[in-house]
Protein backbone atom coordinates (compact mmCIF):
# COMPACT_ATOMS: atom_id res chain seq x y z
CA UNK A 1 0.00 0.00 0.00
CA UNK A 2 2.66 2.40 0.87
CA UNK A 3 4.51 1.67 -2.51
CA UNK A 4 0.64 2.49 -3.85
CA UNK A 5 0.75 6.01 -1.54
CA UNK A 6 3.50 7.30 -4.00
CA UNK A 7 6.16 6.40 -0.75
CA UNK A 8 9.58 5.02 -1.08
CA UNK A 9 9.59 2.00 0.41
CA UNK A 10 12.41 -0.50 1.82
CA UNK A 11 11.51 -4.01 3.78
CA UNK A 12 14.02 -5.42 6.43
CA UNK A 13 13.31 -8.55 8.03
CA UNK A 14 15.60 -10.03 10.93
CA UNK A 15 13.96 -13.61 9.26
CA UNK A 16 14.07 -15.15 6.07
CA UNK A 17 11.80 -13.98 3.73
CA UNK A 18 8.89 -16.17 2.57
CA UNK A 19 9.04 -17.16 -0.92
CA UNK A 20 5.50 -16.11 -1.70
CA UNK A 21 6.32 -12.35 0.13
CA UNK A 22 9.38 -11.98 -1.92
CA UNK A 23 8.07 -12.40 -4.94
CA UNK A 24 5.57 -10.00 -4.24
CA UNK A 25 8.20 -7.47 -3.20
CA UNK A 26 10.24 -8.25 -6.38
CA UNK A 27 6.62 -8.12 -8.92
CA UNK A 28 6.04 -4.45 -7.39
CA UNK A 29 9.53 -3.18 -7.38
CA UNK A 30 10.54 -2.90 -3.56
CA UNK A 31 13.62 -3.77 -2.17
CA UNK A 32 14.47 -5.98 0.81
CA UNK A 33 16.81 -7.29 2.51
CA UNK A 34 16.60 -10.16 5.51
CA UNK A 35 18.40 -12.50 7.90
CA UNK A 36 19.26 -9.36 9.23
CA UNK A 37 19.30 -4.89 9.48
CA UNK A 38 21.27 -2.62 7.87
CA UNK A 39 21.07 -0.11 10.89
CA UNK A 40 22.20 2.93 9.06
CA UNK A 41 19.84 2.12 6.40
CA UNK A 42 16.89 1.82 8.63
CA UNK A 43 18.03 5.10 11.10
CA UNK A 44 17.63 7.10 8.04
CA UNK A 45 13.77 6.32 7.16
CA UNK A 46 11.30 9.12 7.48
CA UNK A 47 9.09 6.51 9.14
CA UNK A 48 9.45 3.00 10.22
CA UNK A 49 6.33 0.95 9.71
CA UNK A 50 7.01 -1.90 12.34
CA UNK A 51 5.31 -5.59 12.45
CA UNK A 52 3.60 -6.13 15.56
CA UNK A 53 5.06 -9.26 16.30
CA UNK A 54 8.94 -7.32 17.23
CA UNK A 55 8.98 -6.78 20.95
CA UNK A 56 10.04 -3.27 21.66
CA UNK A 57 13.19 -3.99 23.56
CA UNK A 58 15.26 -5.17 20.87
CA UNK A 59 18.08 -3.32 19.57
CA UNK A 60 17.11 -1.66 16.30
CA UNK A 61 14.32 -0.19 18.28
CA UNK A 62 16.38 1.23 20.47
CA UNK A 63 18.46 2.59 17.48
CA UNK A 64 15.56 3.70 16.12
CA UNK A 65 14.28 6.04 19.41
CA UNK A 66 17.78 7.09 19.78
CA UNK A 67 17.70 8.72 16.45
CA UNK A 68 14.30 10.18 16.62
CA UNK A 69 12.61 7.92 13.63
CA UNK A 70 8.63 7.81 14.34
CA UNK A 71 7.47 4.14 14.47
CA UNK A 72 4.25 3.34 13.74
CA UNK A 73 1.82 0.08 13.45
CA UNK A 74 0.70 -1.58 10.55
CA UNK A 75 -3.16 -0.97 11.42
CA UNK A 76 -1.96 3.12 12.40
CA UNK A 77 -0.10 3.21 8.87
CA UNK A 78 -3.26 1.86 6.82
CA UNK A 79 -5.70 3.59 9.06
CA UNK A 80 -4.87 6.78 7.32
CA UNK A 81 -5.87 5.99 3.94
CA UNK A 82 -9.33 4.17 5.21
CA UNK A 83 -12.85 5.57 3.60
CA UNK A 84 -15.23 2.85 4.66
CA UNK A 85 -15.83 2.16 8.46
CA UNK A 86 -13.55 0.53 10.84
CA UNK A 87 -14.61 -2.02 12.98
CA UNK A 88 -12.33 -2.74 15.70
CA UNK A 89 -12.44 -6.47 17.62
CA UNK A 90 -10.02 -7.41 20.09
CA UNK A 91 -9.93 -9.38 23.69
CA UNK A 92 -7.90 -12.26 24.98
CA UNK A 93 -10.02 -15.47 23.26
CA UNK A 94 -12.70 -15.05 20.81
CA UNK A 95 -11.54 -12.04 18.48
CA UNK A 96 -11.44 -14.78 15.45
CA UNK A 97 -14.97 -15.96 15.80
CA UNK A 98 -16.59 -12.38 16.51
CA UNK A 99 -14.52 -10.92 13.46
CA UNK A 100 -15.73 -13.73 10.95
CA UNK A 101 -19.48 -13.99 12.39
CA UNK A 102 -19.46 -9.92 11.96
CA UNK A 103 -18.04 -10.45 8.89
CA UNK A 104 -20.29 -13.15 7.84
CA UNK A 105 -23.58 -10.87 8.78
CA UNK A 106 -22.56 -7.69 7.15
CA UNK A 107 -21.60 -9.65 4.03
CA UNK A 108 -25.47 -11.17 4.14
CA UNK A 109 -26.42 -7.63 4.03
CA UNK A 110 -24.63 -7.16 1.03
CA UNK A 111 -21.67 -4.67 2.59
CA UNK A 112 -18.74 -4.68 0.52
CA UNK A 113 -16.67 -5.91 3.58
CA UNK A 114 -13.20 -6.62 4.13
CA UNK A 115 -11.82 -8.70 7.31
CA UNK A 116 -8.13 -8.11 8.48
CA UNK A 117 -5.84 -7.63 10.88
CA UNK A 118 -4.39 -10.37 13.19
CA UNK A 119 -5.73 -12.95 11.41
CA UNK A 120 -5.74 -13.35 7.22
CA UNK A 121 -4.74 -10.37 5.46
CA UNK A 122 -3.20 -7.18 6.81
CA UNK A 123 -5.45 -4.15 6.65
CA UNK A 124 -3.03 -2.31 4.47
CA UNK A 125 -2.82 -5.07 1.86
CA UNK A 126 -6.66 -5.27 2.03
CA UNK A 127 -6.85 -1.23 1.47
CA UNK A 128 -4.19 -1.84 -1.36
CA UNK A 129 -6.84 -3.90 -3.29
CA UNK A 130 -10.03 -1.84 -2.91
CA UNK A 131 -12.04 0.13 -1.24
CA UNK A 132 -14.70 -1.34 1.21
CA UNK A 133 -17.43 -0.21 3.22
CA UNK A 134 -16.35 -1.64 6.00
CA UNK A 135 -12.98 -3.10 7.33
CA UNK A 136 -13.47 -5.86 10.21
CA UNK A 137 -10.44 -6.09 12.09
CA UNK A 138 -9.37 -8.35 14.78
CA UNK A 139 -6.58 -6.91 16.64
CA UNK A 140 -4.31 -8.20 19.31
CA UNK A 141 -2.40 -6.07 22.49
CA UNK A 142 0.38 -5.90 20.12
CA UNK A 143 -1.43 -4.32 17.62
CA UNK A 144 -3.29 -2.20 19.79
CA UNK A 145 -0.30 -1.11 22.11
CA UNK A 146 1.39 1.36 19.47
CA UNK A 147 -1.66 3.23 17.88
CA UNK A 148 -1.35 6.69 17.98
CA UNK A 149 -4.01 7.78 15.58
CA UNK A 150 -5.61 5.26 14.45
CA UNK A 151 -9.22 5.80 15.91
CA UNK A 152 -12.35 2.99 15.56
CA UNK A 153 -16.45 3.83 14.33
CA UNK A 154 -17.42 0.77 16.28
CA UNK A 155 -15.14 -1.12 18.97
CA UNK A 156 -15.72 -4.54 20.39
CA UNK A 157 -13.65 -5.66 23.86
CA UNK A 158 -14.83 -9.22 24.37
CA UNK A 159 -13.16 -10.08 27.67
CA UNK A 160 -9.05 -9.39 29.61
CA UNK A 161 -7.78 -12.62 31.12
CA UNK A 162 -3.93 -13.72 31.00
CA UNK A 163 -1.96 -14.20 28.32
CA UNK A 164 0.74 -13.14 26.05
CA UNK A 165 2.00 -11.74 29.54
CA UNK A 166 5.86 -12.46 28.69
CA UNK A 167 5.68 -10.02 26.19
CA UNK A 168 4.47 -7.48 29.00
CA UNK A 169 6.58 -8.50 31.71
CA UNK A 170 4.33 -10.42 33.73
CA UNK A 171 2.07 -7.77 33.91
CA UNK A 172 -1.39 -8.17 33.41
CA UNK A 173 -1.99 -4.10 33.99
CA UNK A 174 0.32 -3.39 30.89
CA UNK A 175 -1.41 -5.91 28.95
CA UNK A 176 -4.86 -4.43 29.71
CA UNK A 177 -3.73 -0.80 29.48
CA UNK A 178 -2.44 -1.76 25.67
CA UNK A 179 -6.06 -3.40 25.24
CA UNK A 180 -7.89 -0.46 26.36
CA UNK A 181 -6.24 1.56 23.88
CA UNK A 182 -8.56 0.09 21.49
CA UNK A 183 -10.85 3.11 22.83
CA UNK A 184 -7.62 6.12 21.78
CA UNK A 185 -9.35 8.58 19.52
CA UNK A 186 -13.18 6.98 19.86
CA UNK A 187 -15.71 10.29 19.90
CA UNK A 188 -18.93 10.51 21.11
CA UNK A 189 -20.51 9.64 17.65
CA UNK A 190 -18.85 6.29 17.85
CA UNK A 191 -19.64 2.83 19.45
CA UNK A 192 -18.32 0.58 22.53
CA UNK A 193 -19.41 -3.00 22.95
CA UNK A 194 -17.78 -4.57 25.79
CA UNK A 195 -18.51 -7.63 28.35
CA UNK A 196 -19.77 -6.60 31.45
CA UNK A 197 -19.01 -9.77 32.91
CA UNK A 198 -15.85 -9.24 32.71
CA UNK A 199 -13.92 -7.95 36.31
CA UNK A 200 -10.90 -6.78 34.84
CA UNK A 201 -13.00 -4.36 31.98
CA UNK A 202 -15.62 -3.69 34.59
CA UNK A 203 -13.01 -2.36 36.89
CA UNK A 204 -11.01 -0.08 34.22
CA UNK A 205 -14.24 1.59 33.10
CA UNK A 206 -15.45 2.77 35.71
CA UNK A 207 -11.97 4.30 36.23
CA UNK A 208 -12.04 5.73 32.56
CA UNK A 209 -14.05 8.74 31.45
CA UNK A 210 -14.78 7.16 27.86
CA UNK A 211 -16.66 9.17 24.85
CA UNK A 212 -18.39 6.49 22.86
CA UNK A 213 -21.56 4.96 23.50
CA UNK A 214 -21.30 2.41 25.62
CA UNK A 215 -23.05 -1.32 25.11
CA UNK A 216 -22.43 -3.36 27.41
CA UNK A 217 -23.34 -7.23 27.22
CA UNK A 218 -23.94 -9.66 29.84
CA UNK A 219 -24.74 -13.96 30.40
CA UNK A 220 -25.61 -13.39 34.03
CA UNK A 221 -29.09 -13.58 35.04
CA UNK A 222 -30.14 -10.93 37.27
CA UNK A 223 -27.93 -7.77 36.37
CA UNK A 224 -29.81 -4.76 37.79
CA UNK A 225 -30.72 -2.48 35.67
CA UNK A 226 -29.94 -5.09 33.22
CA UNK A 227 -27.53 -4.53 30.67
CA UNK A 228 -28.38 -3.46 27.08
CA UNK A 229 -27.80 -6.74 25.86
CA UNK A 230 -27.98 -9.72 27.65
CA UNK A 231 -28.98 -13.35 27.17
CA UNK A 232 -31.44 -14.76 29.20
CA UNK A 233 -34.68 -17.69 28.86
CA UNK A 234 -33.27 -19.21 25.61
CA UNK A 235 -32.69 -15.87 23.74
CA UNK A 236 -30.56 -12.85 23.27
CA UNK A 237 -32.22 -9.54 23.98
CA UNK A 238 -31.13 -6.03 22.36
CA UNK A 239 -32.38 -2.95 23.95
CA UNK A 240 -30.64 0.65 22.83
CA UNK A 241 -30.93 3.54 20.12
CA UNK A 242 -34.89 2.79 20.65
CA UNK A 243 -34.66 -0.51 19.53
CA UNK A 244 -35.69 -3.70 21.23
CA UNK A 245 -35.79 -6.91 19.68
CA UNK A 246 -34.61 -10.81 20.80
CA UNK A 247 -33.46 -13.51 18.99
CA UNK A 248 -33.16 -17.63 19.90
CA UNK A 249 -30.44 -19.01 20.87
CA UNK A 250 -31.43 -22.21 18.04
CA UNK A 251 -30.52 -19.64 15.32
CA UNK A 252 -26.79 -20.21 16.04
CA UNK A 253 -24.53 -23.44 16.20
CA UNK A 254 -21.41 -22.17 18.47
CA UNK A 255 -21.40 -24.08 21.26
CA UNK A 256 -20.88 -22.89 24.68
CA UNK A 257 -21.91 -20.00 26.88
CA UNK A 258 -18.62 -17.76 25.66
CA UNK A 259 -19.73 -18.37 22.50
CA UNK A 260 -22.98 -16.40 23.25
CA UNK A 261 -20.77 -13.27 24.24
CA UNK A 262 -19.03 -13.39 20.38
CA UNK A 263 -22.92 -14.08 19.18
CA UNK A 264 -24.25 -10.85 20.70
CA UNK A 265 -21.56 -8.65 19.67
CA UNK A 266 -22.04 -9.72 16.58
CA UNK A 267 -25.51 -8.90 16.05
CA UNK A 268 -24.78 -5.63 18.09
CA UNK A 269 -22.59 -5.03 15.68
CA UNK A 270 -24.37 -5.75 12.60
CA UNK A 271 -27.48 -4.15 13.96
CA UNK A 272 -25.49 -0.64 14.69
CA UNK A 273 -24.47 -1.00 10.97
CA UNK A 274 -27.93 -0.68 9.76
CA UNK A 275 -28.34 -4.92 9.16
CA UNK A 276 -31.82 -5.68 9.75
CA UNK A 277 -33.31 -8.30 11.75
CA UNK A 278 -34.59 -10.63 9.21
CA UNK A 279 -30.96 -10.70 7.56
CA UNK A 280 -29.26 -11.27 11.05
CA UNK A 281 -31.83 -13.98 11.76
CA UNK A 282 -31.45 -15.76 7.96
CA UNK A 283 -27.44 -15.18 8.10
CA UNK A 284 -26.82 -16.64 11.68
CA UNK A 285 -27.69 -20.07 11.07
CA UNK A 286 -25.19 -20.08 8.61
CA UNK A 287 -22.24 -19.31 10.40
CA UNK A 288 -20.98 -22.94 11.48
CA UNK A 289 -17.67 -21.32 13.27
CA UNK A 290 -14.18 -21.59 12.95
CA UNK A 291 -11.79 -24.96 12.77
CA UNK A 292 -9.42 -25.84 15.89
CA UNK A 293 -12.93 -23.59 18.01
CA UNK A 294 -14.70 -26.21 19.42
CA UNK A 295 -15.13 -27.97 16.33
CA UNK A 296 -17.36 -30.94 16.34
CA UNK A 297 -15.30 -33.68 14.26
CA UNK A 298 -17.38 -36.62 14.71
CA UNK A 299 -18.33 -39.46 17.25
CA UNK A 300 -16.45 -42.71 17.07
CA UNK A 301 -17.84 -45.30 19.83
CA UNK A 302 -21.11 -42.71 20.49
CA UNK A 303 -18.62 -40.44 21.61
CA UNK A 304 -18.79 -36.69 20.83
CA UNK A 305 -14.99 -35.47 19.91
CA UNK A 306 -14.31 -31.59 19.81
CA UNK A 307 -10.96 -29.70 18.38
CA UNK A 308 -10.38 -26.74 20.26
CA UNK A 309 -6.66 -26.81 19.36
CA UNK A 310 -6.80 -23.28 19.50
CA UNK A 311 -7.37 -22.69 23.17
CA UNK A 312 -3.55 -21.92 23.70
CA UNK A 313 -4.20 -20.66 26.88
CA UNK A 314 -6.17 -21.19 30.60
CA UNK A 315 -9.36 -18.96 30.29
CA UNK A 316 -9.60 -20.37 26.58
CA UNK A 317 -9.58 -24.20 27.66
CA UNK A 318 -12.18 -23.16 31.25
CA UNK A 319 -14.87 -22.09 28.82
CA UNK A 320 -14.14 -25.35 26.77
CA UNK A 321 -14.80 -27.30 29.91
CA UNK A 322 -17.92 -25.30 30.97
CA UNK A 323 -19.31 -26.31 27.52
CA UNK A 324 -20.64 -29.36 28.27
CA UNK A 325 -22.61 -31.16 31.28
CA UNK A 326 -21.31 -34.77 30.03
CA UNK A 327 -17.95 -36.27 31.56
CA UNK A 328 -15.17 -35.35 29.46
CA UNK A 329 -12.17 -36.82 28.50
CA UNK A 330 -9.49 -33.65 28.10
CA UNK A 331 -6.11 -34.02 26.17
CA UNK A 332 -4.31 -30.90 27.73
CA UNK A 333 -0.49 -29.37 27.30
CA UNK A 334 2.06 -28.26 25.24
CA UNK A 335 4.59 -25.30 25.53
CA UNK A 336 3.31 -23.57 28.95
CA UNK A 337 2.89 -19.99 28.72
CA UNK A 338 3.62 -19.64 32.55
CA UNK A 339 0.10 -20.85 33.15
CA UNK A 340 -1.13 -21.12 36.91
CA UNK A 341 -3.81 -24.02 36.59
CA UNK A 342 -5.90 -23.49 39.90
CA UNK A 343 -8.61 -21.75 38.21
CA UNK A 344 -9.63 -24.41 36.33
CA UNK A 345 -9.83 -26.68 39.51
CA UNK A 346 -13.43 -26.44 40.44
CA UNK A 347 -14.72 -27.42 36.21
CA UNK A 348 -12.27 -30.28 36.38
CA UNK A 349 -13.53 -31.50 39.56
CA UNK A 350 -16.46 -31.36 38.36
CA UNK A 351 -16.40 -32.78 34.68
CA UNK A 352 -13.29 -33.80 33.54
CA UNK A 353 -12.81 -37.63 34.45
CA UNK A 354 -9.77 -38.13 32.86
CA UNK A 355 -6.66 -36.29 31.46
CA UNK A 356 -4.17 -36.86 28.73
CA UNK A 357 -0.64 -34.70 28.81
CA UNK A 358 0.17 -34.12 25.11
CA UNK A 359 3.32 -32.00 25.56
CA UNK A 360 6.89 -32.60 25.90
CA UNK A 361 7.28 -31.39 29.60
CA UNK A 362 4.06 -32.06 31.41
CA UNK A 363 5.14 -31.71 35.22
CA UNK A 364 2.98 -28.51 35.90
CA UNK A 365 -0.13 -29.93 34.86
CA UNK A 366 0.34 -33.27 36.68
CA UNK A 367 1.25 -31.30 39.46
CA UNK A 368 -2.34 -29.24 39.46
CA UNK A 369 -4.46 -32.01 39.13
CA UNK A 370 -3.25 -35.06 40.59
CA UNK A 371 -5.05 -34.46 43.69
CA UNK A 372 -8.24 -34.88 42.20
CA UNK A 373 -7.27 -38.63 42.18
CA UNK A 374 -8.30 -39.79 38.59
CA UNK A 375 -6.63 -41.18 35.33
CA UNK A 376 -3.86 -38.98 34.40
CA UNK A 377 -1.78 -40.13 31.33
CA UNK A 378 1.19 -38.91 29.21
CA UNK A 379 1.66 -39.21 25.29
CA UNK A 380 3.82 -37.14 22.78
CA UNK A 381 1.89 -37.86 20.03
CA UNK A 382 -1.96 -36.97 19.22
CA UNK A 383 -2.23 -40.46 17.61
CA UNK A 384 -1.97 -42.69 20.52
CA UNK A 385 -3.48 -39.50 22.75
CA UNK A 386 -7.24 -40.39 20.97
CA UNK A 387 -6.61 -44.07 21.23
CA UNK A 388 -6.30 -43.53 24.82
CA UNK A 389 -8.99 -41.14 25.13
CA UNK A 390 -10.76 -43.66 23.25
CA UNK A 391 -10.28 -46.27 25.62
CA UNK A 392 -11.31 -44.42 28.53
CA UNK A 393 -14.34 -42.56 27.72
CA UNK A 394 -17.57 -44.22 27.15
CA UNK A 395 -21.01 -43.69 24.90
CA UNK A 396 -22.54 -40.68 25.05
CA UNK A 397 -19.75 -38.65 26.69
CA UNK A 398 -17.01 -36.04 25.51
CA UNK A 399 -13.32 -36.56 23.99
CA UNK A 400 -12.39 -32.50 24.50
CA UNK A 401 -8.60 -31.61 22.69
CA UNK A 402 -8.32 -28.08 24.62
CA UNK A 403 -4.14 -27.88 25.20
CA UNK A 404 -4.27 -24.36 27.19
CA UNK A 405 -0.82 -24.32 25.85
CA UNK A 406 0.85 -23.34 22.33
CA UNK A 407 1.77 -26.47 20.22
CA UNK A 408 5.26 -25.00 19.31
CA UNK A 409 7.25 -28.58 21.16
CA UNK A 410 5.18 -31.36 19.82
CA UNK A 411 3.66 -29.79 16.56
CA UNK A 412 3.92 -27.07 13.44
CA UNK A 413 1.40 -24.50 15.28
CA UNK A 414 -2.36 -24.89 16.55
CA UNK A 415 -3.57 -25.80 13.11
CA UNK A 416 -1.25 -28.71 12.98
CA UNK A 417 -2.23 -29.88 16.31
CA UNK A 418 -6.20 -29.97 15.51
CA UNK A 419 -6.03 -31.25 12.09
CA UNK A 420 -4.10 -34.52 13.33
CA UNK A 421 -6.87 -34.57 16.07
CA UNK A 422 -9.68 -34.07 13.35
CA UNK A 423 -7.41 -36.36 10.91
CA UNK A 424 -7.23 -39.62 13.64
CA UNK A 425 -10.67 -39.08 14.85
CA UNK A 426 -11.86 -39.90 11.04
CA UNK A 427 -9.43 -42.43 10.61
CA UNK A 428 -10.91 -44.03 13.68
CA UNK A 429 -14.46 -43.94 12.58
CA UNK A 430 -13.41 -45.17 9.41
CA UNK A 431 -12.02 -48.21 11.09
CA UNK A 432 -14.93 -48.69 13.08
CA UNK A 433 -17.06 -49.38 10.09
CA UNK A 434 -14.54 -51.94 8.37
P1 LIG B 1 -8.82 -15.42 19.33
O1 LIG B 1 -8.80 -14.97 17.90
O2 LIG B 1 -9.01 -14.30 20.29
O3 LIG B 1 -7.71 -16.34 19.70
P2 LIG B 1 -10.79 -17.47 18.71
O4 LIG B 1 -12.15 -17.15 18.25
O5 LIG B 1 -9.80 -17.97 17.71
O6 LIG B 1 -10.20 -16.23 19.50
O7 LIG B 1 -10.88 -18.55 19.88
C1 LIG B 1 -9.70 -18.94 20.60
C2 LIG B 1 -10.03 -19.88 21.71
O8 LIG B 1 -10.82 -19.20 22.68
C3 LIG B 1 -10.87 -21.08 21.28
O9 LIG B 1 -10.41 -22.17 22.05
C4 LIG B 1 -12.27 -20.73 21.64
O10 LIG B 1 -13.06 -21.86 21.95
C5 LIG B 1 -12.08 -19.81 22.87
N1 LIG B 1 -13.06 -18.71 22.89
C6 LIG B 1 -13.80 -18.23 21.88
N2 LIG B 1 -14.56 -17.21 22.28
C7 LIG B 1 -14.31 -17.00 23.59
C8 LIG B 1 -14.78 -16.07 24.57
N3 LIG B 1 -15.67 -15.13 24.27
N4 LIG B 1 -14.28 -16.18 25.82
C9 LIG B 1 -13.37 -17.12 26.14
N5 LIG B 1 -12.90 -18.04 25.26
C10 LIG B 1 -13.35 -17.98 24.00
Amino acid sequence: MAKQKGLSVFVSDTGVIAAGYKHLLTTHGIPFEEEGHTEAKIVSAREVVKSPGIPNDVAIIGQLLQHNVPIIDEIEFAARYAKGKIIAITGSNGKSTTVHLTYHLLKRAGFHVALAGNMGHSFAKCMAENIYDYYVLELSSFQLEGIKNFKADIACLLNITPDHLNRYNHAIAAYTKAKLNILRNMCRSDHFIYNNDDAIINQQLNQLAISPARYPISILTGAQPPPVIYSSNGAFHFRFNQRSFSINHHLTHLPGPHNQYNTMAAIAIATLTGVSLDIIAAALPTFHGLPHRMEWCGAPQNIDCYNDSKATNVAAAQVALLSFNRPITWIIGGKDKGNDYTILLPIVKKSVKAIICLGENNTTIIKAFYSLGFPIQETDNMGSAVDIALSMALPGEVILLSPACTSFDLFENFEDRGNQFREKIKLCIAQSKK
